[in-house]
């Protein structure tokens, strides 16, 4: 895999503990919405050592069409996360990639609705802001699902996409408040939830993004409505251990 020096630009808080990082798009890196790279910090930079040497898997939260490669994290303790705290504009650490396959094709016309959990939200940005610069018509719907309304990424921008045929419908799934948003629900995303957002459900194209717990239980939902296997798109955020990790909701 060829690595792509890349300089910081700005630091975003997108919610609760959560940072976009937005750096310079190296020439010549080209991906497609929904797909991740390997953010790799040098070892000299690393301000603790790092169980995986300072490089992590991480969706791009930029869409192709914009100028900027941007990537969205949640506070850890490793010294990855620790490091990527810690640096200012003008760092330059390094990309490889892009990688994986759960990517929209141009020219299928069926619905898509992307499922995602947590920081999932970044691959989910990336798949939105892409189909408005395409200015697609086809049906989305985006389904979020997180804790509280403090740990949704990029919900003020995601509220506000214009597309011709687009529906948000978030879950805040440990909140104890009544619902009382246009889309806002309570609990886990459950095949009711898909169905009530979705009419098309059984021709639509299914793409989850999130940790392992959170893809397996969309995994188990869509099996048992009957969707097929080749109409579910998946890169799971395998490495994703932390607190929220083990939860189907993030
Ligand atoms: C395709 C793909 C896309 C991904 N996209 C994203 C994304 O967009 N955003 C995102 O945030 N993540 C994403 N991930 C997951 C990401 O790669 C990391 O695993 C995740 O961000 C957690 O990183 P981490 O450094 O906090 O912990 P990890 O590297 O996952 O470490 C696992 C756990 O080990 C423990 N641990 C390790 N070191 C220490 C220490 N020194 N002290 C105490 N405990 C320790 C902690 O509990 C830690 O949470 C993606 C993964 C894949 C495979």
């Amino acid at each position: 895999m060829d690595f792509f020096p890349v300089t910081l630009l700005r630091i975003e808080s997108v919610a609760d503990r959560t940072l976009t990082f937005y750096f310079s798009k190296p020439e010549g890196f080209t991906f497609h919405a929904g797909q991740y790279a390997i953010l790799r910090i040098p070892a000299e930079r690393l301000i603790q050592s790092d169980i995986r040497s300072g490089m992590r898997p991480l969706s791009i939260a930029s869409a192709p069409s914009e100028t900027e490669l941007a990537f969205v994290m949640r506070e850890g303790v490793t010294g990855f996360k620790k490091t990527m705290w810690d640096l200012t504009v003008g760092d330059v650490i390094s990309v490889g990639g892009p990688v994986g396959h759960a990517t929209i094709h141009d020219g299928d016309v069926r619905p898509i609705a992307i499922l995602s959990g947590g920081v999932g939200m970044a691959p989910a940005r990336s798949m939105l802001i892409e189909a408005v610069a395409k200015n697609d018509t086809r049906k989305y719907v985006l389904f979020s699902s997180n804790r509280f309304l403090a740990d949704v990424p990029f919900q003020n921008e995601l509220t506000a996409i214009r597309l011709p045929d687009f529906t948000y419908a978030f879950t805040l799934s440990a909140e104890s408040e009544p619902a009382t948003l246009p889309g806002e629900e309570r609990g886990r995303i459950t095949a009711e939830m898909i169905k009530k957002y979705l009419p098309e459900w059984p021709e639509s194209l299914y793409y989850v993004i999130g940790a392992p717990a959170f893809a397996d239980a969309m995994k188990v939902i869509l099996s048992d409505i009957g969707i097929a296997e080749e109409n579910i798109h998946i890169d799971p955020f395998s490495g994703l251990t932390g607190p929220g990790a083990n939860t189907v909701n993030a």
